[in-house]
């Protein structure tokens, strides 16, 4: 069965997410701004609002970035790529802590980020959900993301929880693998830097738009699987990747 939906002009179609085996739900998003009707405060249709101010203080539960500076200047889709998913659990290490449950909030976090600077973003998954790697790419090729990002935690066999660390991969052009690395050298403890690598990953190469693919640490070390079980490190992990992102949007003047 195949199912087309061609959206209408002001309208752009966001992101395919299989909430389960029965539903899928596609986001429609209008391009237009909405500017109520010019009222008439004699009209007694329309009487005059009373308006009440935004709480001031910040309702969301994630820290902000720095205000101003970061702020890209035009449209920029960023599709952030949570590993794994679903029946697929990803890496398994000590404690049986599990890749996916590691990265997705790190992943939602840097989506939320974003989009408090103005970036949009489309995640290839917001859940616990099985989706294939063409099915990733091909959901950033389709929306013609300007950047994709991939977020996964490494492991190592054989028992070697000495190996910790993080690293960055790359397939074509290094510059958004190198922005994301050095913020998160930056802006983060790690384990170890254990560099800025090519590497031709499904994700990587059939991405059309720069793409890059962050190792956040090994499930299977000692000091990373300490780190990684704390949300407060996944958060500055989080922060740390949304800012590499941000960097490399001002450096592109995308
Ligand atoms: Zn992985």
């Amino acid at each position: 069965m195949v199912i087309q939906v061609r959206p209408s002009l002001g309208v752009r179609l966001g992101g395919l997410r299989q909430r389960n085996d029965q539903t899928l739900s596609l986001e429609v998003i209008s391009l237009r701004a909405t500017t109520p009707p010019p009222r008439n405060p004699r009209d007694p249709r329309n009487p005059t609002p009373i308006t009440v101010p935004p709480p001031s203080n910040n309702p969301s539960p994630t820290p902000s970035l720095p205000p101003g500076s970061q702020t890209p200047r035009g449209r920029v889709l960023v599709v952030i790529d949570p590993g794994h998913g679903g029946k697929d659990p990803g890496a398994v290490g000590l404690g049986g802590l599990r890749e996916v449950d590691v990265i997705l909030p790190i992943s939602l976090e840097v989506s939320q980020l974003l989009k408090q600077q103005g970036v949009e973003v489309m995640m290839t998954r917001n859940a616990d959900y099985f989706i294939s790697l063409q099915g990733r790419t091909a959901m950033a090729n389709r929306a013609r993301a300007n950047i994709f990002v991939s977020i996964h935690a490494n492991a190592v066999g054989g028992g070697r929880s000495n190996v910790s660390g993080m690293e960055t991969f790359y397939a074509g052009n290094r510059q958004l693998a190198d922005a994301i690395h050095r913020s998160i050298l930056r802006n983060v403890t790690v384990a170890r830097d254990r560099g800025v690598k090519r590497a031709r990953f499904y994700v990587l190469r059939t991405s059309r738009m720069p793409s890059a693919l962050v190792e956040v640490g090994f499930v299977t070390g000692s000091v990373d699987n300490a780190r990684l079980r704390d949300p407060a490190y996944r958060s500055q992990m989080a922060r740390a990747i949304a800012l590499g992102i941000l960097d490399y949007i001002r450096q592109k003047r995308l």
